[in-house]
């Protein structure tokens, strides 16, 4: 079982600590107050509504003065020192989750305003959230033990249910962007969530095909679901199939590294998973990270993105979770940016075909995890 202990900064943020299962030092005895006396939070900022899109789109202008890059030595989500107060109070953790000092979203709640039309607008509402995956100042998630690897999940699966209760929110995605090329303001090994106060234009889109396909099959069907039977009896976009989780390259994959990692059983979002299937996606998930830093000499960067079903009663029920992983690298020294097609009109163009992606994805080799985080960093071997 993660041990989780729930606090409170000095602002008056919400911070978590989740602990490895088997961790049999009392977290509560370690807790440390935080002594910086952080000014009292802000205002939200302002969700304004694009009538020519029905989108909303948050500005935050008020997130320019965020830390960006900030040294080793004065990283916010590192452990608190005597030379560095960080947002971790504590002299140790193992994952921590804490609201965003500088959010584009919240940290008031509240529904977006109704029958929206040119200039309506609103506050921001929202939550957004910070996930350490490790103490450690460097690395990255694929590094990660398999117990702590685990114990993200964990913390991903408590705060979708935690997050999916407070008033107005609408959907909740947890999210990573590695690498500089990705715009990451932070080295240190995170991912974030935000929930969001309406159904994000992806996610509606998504919602609505999804919702239709399962209405014609008087709900006995889902699209995801059948789409995953349909990779796995092709074959030749698969990465790989397990008891619970399969991942595959989509059909019609947008960028030039992209990668769907479903659950076997229909679920909504990462709070539903059982633990037996929480126990597998620790090790799926690191193995399929590891597949995508084996491509190439240096990491790659890329976006790991959670889809869970939007909270909204009419798409909730045909919403079906999965992680969708995208890299925009299309050669070891070549991104692909989003130029005139993809980012004015939408309409990706793809420079690498999906089978061939999946086949250099299924033929890496790919080093074994440690099984726990005092094996961090010892080799076990490499293996299929
Ligand atoms: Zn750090």
């Amino acid at each position: 079982m993660t041990g989780i202990t729930s606090t409170r900064l000095s602002d008056g943020r919400e911070l978590i600590y989740f602990d490895d299962a088997g961790t049999t030092a009392s977290r509560a005895a370690e807790l440390t107050t935080d002594h910086r006396g952080l000014p009292p939070r802000g205002e939200p900022g302002e969700v304004r509504f694009d009538a020519l899109t029905n989108e909303w789109v948050a500005v935050a202008a008020h997130r320019q003065t965020r830390t960006h890059l900030p040294p080793a030595d004065q990283c916010p989500i590192c452990p608190t020192t005597g030379s560095n107060p960080s947002e971790i109070p504590a002299a140790d953790y193992d994952v921590v989750v804490f609201e965003n000092r500088f959010p584009s979203l919240g940290p008031a709640l509240g529904p977006v305003p109704e029958d929206a039309a040119w200039g309506t607008k609103g506050p921001a509402y929202g939550r957004c959230e910070v996930v350490s995956f490790t103490p450690e100042h460097t690395g990255s998630f694929s590094g990660l033990s398999r117990t702590r690897s685990r114990t993200v999940i964990e913390a991903w699966a408590q705060r979708t249910a935690a997050l999916n209760a407070l008033p107005g929110i609408q959907q909740v995605f947890p999210f990573e962007n590695r690498g500089a090329d990705i715009g990451v303001t932070l080295h240190h090994p995170h991912g974030q969530i935000y929930a969001y106060p309406y159904v994000t234009p992806r996610a509606a889109v998504m919602g609505n095909a999804a919702r239709k396909y399962h209405d014609a099959r008087d709900g006995r069907e889902t699209l995801t679901g059948s789409l995953l039977r349909a990779e796995r009896e092709d074959g030749s976009r698969m990465v790989m199939e397990g008891q619970n989780f399969s991942a595959y390259v989509p059909f019609a994959a947008r960028w030039p590294l992209e990668i769907h990692l479903v659950p076997h059983r229909h679920v909504p979002d990462l709070a539903a998973l059982s633990g037996e299937e929480k126990d597998e996606l620790a090790d799926v998930y690191l193995d399929l990270l590891k597949r995508v830093d084996a491509l190439y000499p240096t990491p790659t960067p890329y976006i790991s993105a959670w889809h869970q079903a939007p909270l909204d009663p009419v798409l909730r029920p045909s919403g079906y979770l999965h992680l969708q992983l995208t890299s925009p690298r299309r050669a070891a020294d070549k991104l692909k940016y989003l130029a005139g097609s993809e980012a004015a009109m939408g309409a990706f163009i793809n420079d690498t075909t999906p089978e061939s992606v999946a086949e250099r994805l299924r033929s890496v080799t790919v080093p074994a995890s440690p099984a726990s985080p005092a094996l961090a960093g010892l080799s076990e071997g490499a293996s299929a």
